[in-house]
């Protein structure tokens, strides 16, 4: 099975994909953990995006389909994933639709988890105090979210238009939205495992 998560920052959306990822034994993949963890270890990949994550602004194209082509080909990565922040911008929609088209795959659906604006700034605040990430700060959270309104709601609304967007509510506790998830999910499994 091969799914995008898409939802804005707070949404819930790295919890959800490890739940999705132990239901269906498929990797969850997530851009963002991938460039903190290139970060945190000092590589050239983590010197070249520090300060982006810092400031809440996007990493550039070019670099994130090459990290998300890369990580496509390992081998855990062949029967089946879920990507988790990626595609971000339409330019990495094209770019994840040809890296497809090459290994002869194709998608089976893309999850959006909805969660309204107040309710996002509430959660990341909160993130902030408890998690000690760089991007969490009043000033970036509002960026990240900004960013997500102008560069990834057009991605959603592309998927829409070819009919493959479902929009799960994700307000209400972890187990709830997983639960939700899982009603649109398993019926998916019967036809793409
Ligand atoms: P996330 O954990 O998904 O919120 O991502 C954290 C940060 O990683 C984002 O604010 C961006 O700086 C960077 N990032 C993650 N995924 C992408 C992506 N698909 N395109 C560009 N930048 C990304």
């Amino acid at each position: 099975m091969r799914l995008l998560l898409m939802g804005a920052p707070g949404s819930g959306k790295g919890t959800q994909a490890t739940a999705i990822s132990k239901r269906y034994g498929i990797p969850a993949i997530s851009t963002g953990n991938m460039f903190r963890a290139a970060v945190a270890s000092g590589t050239a990949l983590g010197h070249q995006v520090s300060e982006l994550l810092a400031a809440g602004l996007l990493v550039p194209d070019v670099v994130t389909d090459q990290v998300v082509a890369e990580r496509l080909v390992e081998p855990d990565a062949v029967d089946g994933w879920l990507l988790d922040g990626y595609p971000r911008t339409l330019g990495q929609v094209s770019a994840l639709q040809a890296c497809m088209a090459h290994h002869g795959v194709a998608l089976d659906g893309v999850l959006a988890i909805i969660v309204p604006t107040e309710e996002l700034l509430k959660r990341l605040l909160l993130r902030a105090d408890i998690e000690d990430r760089a991007d969490d700060t009043a000033e970036t959270i509002t960026r990240r979210l900004a960013v997500y309104h102008e560069q990834t709601e057009p991605v959603i609304e592309q998927y829409a238009a070819s009919g493959f967007v479902v929009r799960v509510d994700g307000v209400g506790s972890v187990a709830e939205v997983a639960t939700r998830i899982a009603t649109v999910l398993d019926p998916l499994t019967e036809s793409a495992v």
